[in-house]
Formats: C-alpha cells, sequence, structure tokens
C-alpha cells in the first residue's frame, strides 16, 4: 500500500537538495534571469558534487537521471525508489531555482528518457552524458506523431535529416536525444528515438530563444542534415511494431511528466513559502484550526492555495511510486503534470497578487516565479493535452476516436 510520507531513507537526500537550493542556486537566481544566455558556471561544481553522490550510491534518485523501471521491489514487495526520491528532489532543487535545476550538467530531460528506454548496454555506454530532448518541430507541437524529421537506415547507421526547436540545454548539452520516424507511412510505431552526440557532422545549433521565464535554461533550434548516426544509438528497439504502435516511445513521458510537475511543485512551494511570511509581517493572521471562511480574505485564499498544491503534490508522489512499484502509470503522469501545471501557474500568479506591489517587483523573487512556472504547465505535454490524454483512459476511448 502506498505511504505518502516522506520514506526515512530519502530524507537526507531532500534535506540535502533542499540546502543546496537555498545556499547555491537561490543566491544566483536573478542574476541568470538577467543575464539569459550566459552559462551559470556555478552549477559546474555543484554537478560534480551530485555525481560524487551518485557514485558513492549515497543518492539514489538525485537529479532526473535517477529514473529507472527494473530496480527489484524489496522483499515486502512494495518500495520507495529511485523515481519517488528523483521528485521529491528535484521538486526541492526548483524551490531554489527552476531554470538552473533545467540547466543542471548531466541532468537533463533526454538523461530521463535514456534511463527510461535505453537497453543496459546503451546505459552504460550513454552514462555521463548530457542529455537534451529533441521533440518538437516547427510545423508540430502536441501531436508527436505528426513529426517529420526522418531517420533512413544506411548500412550499420542512420541518417537523420530535419529540425528541432524548442530544445532546452539544446545548446550546452554534450548530446541530444531526437524523435524521428523510420517511414512515415507506418505512422506512429515507426517513431525512434536516437542519441545524437554534439560534434556529429550535420548536427548544428542555429539559434538560442529569448524566453519569458527559466532564462538560466538555455532553449535551442537545432537542424539534423544528413547526419550520420551509428545504429546501436537507436534507443530500444528498432523493430517497427506496428502492434505496439507509439507506447515504446511515450514511455519516455511516463517517467518525465511526473518530474516535471514535481519541478511546478517546488516553485509554487517557493512563492507560497515567502508569500506567508510576507502576509505575515503584514499582520495577516494564517490559522490552520479555524474554517477559512472565518478568517481574512488574504488568510482564505491562502489556505485554499495550500489545498490546491497539496492536491498537486499528492499524485506527482503517487505517479512516481507506482514507476517505482512497476506499476503502469500513464494515467497518473498526466493526471499529476495536469494538476500540478495548473497549480503552479495559479499558486504563483496569485502569490504575485496576494504580496501586491511586492509581488509584482524585481525586489523579490515572486515575479520570476509567476513566469518561471508557466513552461511547466507547457512542455512535456500542453495542460489540455494532458486532460484529453486523462479522458482517453479514464473513458477507455484511443486517440482516434477522442482527438
Ligand atoms: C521554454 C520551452 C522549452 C521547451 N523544451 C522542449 C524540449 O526540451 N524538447 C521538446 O521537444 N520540446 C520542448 N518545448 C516545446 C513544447 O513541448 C511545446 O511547446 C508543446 O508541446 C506545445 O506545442 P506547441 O507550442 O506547438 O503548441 P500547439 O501544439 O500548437 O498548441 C497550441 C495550443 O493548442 C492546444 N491544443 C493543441 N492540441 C489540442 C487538442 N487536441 N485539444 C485541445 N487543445 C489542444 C495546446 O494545449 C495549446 O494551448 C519547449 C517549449 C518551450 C516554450
Amino acid at each position: 500500500m502506498i505511504n505518502l510520507e516522506t520514506p526515512k531513507k530519502h530524507r537526507q537526500l531532500i534535506d540535502q537538495a533542499h540546502q543546496v537550493a537555498m545556499n547555491m542556486l537561490r543566491p544566483i537566481s536573478r542574476k541568470y534571469d538577467q543575464a539569459e544566455h550566459s552559462y551559470p558556471k556555478e552549477l559546474d561544481m555543484l554537478a560534480a558534487m551530485i555525481d560524487g553522490l551518485a557514485d558513492s550510491g549515497a543518492s539514489e534518485g538525485a537529479g532526473a537521471t535517477g529514473v529507472r523501471r527494473d530496480d527489484k521491489a524489496d522483499e515486502k514487495g512494495v518500495k520507495n525508489g529511485a523515481n519517488l526520491a528523483s521528485v521529491q528532489s528535484v521538486a526541492e532543487m526548483c524551490w531554489g531555482d527552476t531554470g538552473l535545476t533545467l540547466a543542471m550538467p548531466r541532468q537533463g530531460l533526454g538523461n530521463s528518457a535514456i534511463a527510461s528506454v535505453a537497453n543496459d548496454e546503451q546505459l552504460k555506454r550513454f552514462e555521463g552524458t548530457w542529455a537534451s530532448m529533441a521533440i518538437t518541430e516547427p510545423s508540430m507541437g502536441s501531436d508527436s506523431a505528426a513529426l517529420t524529421t526522418t531517420a533512413v537506415k544506411d548500412g550499420d547507421e542512420y541518417v537523420l535529416n530535419g529540425e528541432k526547436i524548442f530544445v532546452t540545454a539544446g545548446d550546452r548539452s554534450d548530446s541530444v536525444v531526437v524523435w524521428a520516424t523510420l517511414d512515415k507511412s507506418l505512422g506512429r510505431a515507426a517513431i525512434k528515438s536516437f542519441v545524437v552526440t554534439k560534434g556529429t557532422p550535420g548536427l548544428k545549433v542555429e539559434r538560442l530563444e529569448h524566453k519569458l521565464g527559466i532564462r538560466a535554461s538555455d532553449t535551442a533550434v537545432i537542424t539534423f542534415t544528413d547526419c550520420r548516426v551509428p545504429a546501436e544509438n537507436l534507443l530500444g528497439s528498432p523493430d517497427i511494431d506496428v502492434k505496439q504502435g507509439f507506447a515504446g516511445a511515450m514511455a519516455t513521458f511516463d517517467n518525465t511528466r511526473p518530474l516535471v510537475a514535481a519541478m511546478a511543485v517546488g516553485c509554487a512551494r517557493a512563492a507560497l513559502d515567502l508569500t506567508r511570511g510576507l502576509l505575515e509581517e503584514a499582520g495577516v493572521v494564517i490559522d490552520y484550526d479555524r474554517p477559512a471562511q472565518v478568517q481574512s480574505a488574504a488568510a482564505a485564499k491562502f489556505l485554499q492555495l495550500e489545498s490546491d498544491w497539496e492536491g498537486g503534490r499528492l499524485l506527482t508522489l503517487q505517479a512516481a511510486w507506482m514507476a517505482d512499484n512497476r506499476q503502469p502509470n500513464s494515467l497518473e503522469a498526466s493526471m499529476a503534470k495536469a494538476k500540478a501545471g495548473r497549480v503552479g501557474s495559479d499558486v504563483t500568479l496569485s502569490c504575485v497578487e496576494l504580496a501586491a506591489s511586492v509581488g509584482y517587483s524585481e525586489t523579490e523573487l515572486l515575479e520570476k516565479w509567476a513566469r518561471d512556472s508557466k513552461i511547466l504547465d507547457i512542455f512535456e505535454g500542453t495542460q489540455q493535452i494532458q486532460q484529453l490524454i486523462v479522458a482517453r483512459r479514464v473513458l477507455g476511448l484511443s486517440s482516434a476516436e477522442l482527438k
């Protein structure tokens, strides 16, 4: 049975992530929000620390790379493993700064994709790489099945051609996990992901985007022109299984969506913590033992935001816990992303509202968190797409039946 208390064995890791967020990310948060596209060099030392923890085995699940499904369940058959630890430590890091967390070396969404789909040999070969994830194209965003980037087998290589946009960490990463089709006429089943190492001829970072939020994280346009990739860099099986359809590539999302939900949980928690302090300084009393309707409007609003936040957090923990216990979690991953993504935006913007002029000014980070959190309701599947997936699963309808 699921126990939603923070497991004892994860407490030290979560505390460490919180300390790092408070002492290393927060102090440079505004600096890299203002200096968009400059490299946060302070993160190199931090990433080395995380690598050290991972090597020593002291940090199962520190960062995005901890996500894997095939660890053994413990004797009792129920475990709190790498996925649960990952979402909790990622939430803590985003309490510090979401953009900087997304810019952390070797902790890219592509790393999570590799952990989800790679075989053991590939996992070993790509260990230590910093991988971004490239799905979106100029003609396609939400509808991943409509991608046009092609991968054509030629001897023991695949030749990739296409353009990917909005690739998070696309400039700074060492490799890019690229989604491409082996045969457009075979539909979703022919979509596979490939690890393309930077420096491969034909891969070109064209430009960087200027953005509303997460400005510490670089977002790149990357083109692939007759880009030759070793055949063994195709993640998972090269076979086109029309019955399995999109399931192989989509399995990535079952692990990355809870992570993005956790980012929203962490960012929103930061806003709640600061707002509570500001309200208390202003003389607002928030009383958890009295009904909201008999308290001041500001206190009642704050209580409502916190309960909404708790809903997002619990769904996120549930989705990660199910992954740890090898239970299918596509429905719960989308529910967590939908709830936490929306709550993240609502909470951070409402905190700006509650703090009014202080919330809107750059003297505090509230306005930044409101900007940062919006992306968490967009990438890895928008709010509307998560709701569509949930509806399909609950109603038992296919993507063709409910569009
Ligand atoms: C900062 C940033 C970082 C990103 N990082 C990455 C990355 O690392 N890798 C990557 O591959 N992509 C990345 N993306 C792209 C992101 O995943 C897409 O923006 C997202 O999937 C939406 O696609 P779109 O922008 O083309 O919007 P569209 O798909 O055109 O959607 C526009 C609107 O229509 C709604 N909509 C679409 N279809 C439906 C439907 N069937 N029913 C109801 N509503 C619908 C959407 O919810 C949205 O509100 C990033 C984007 C940003 C802004």
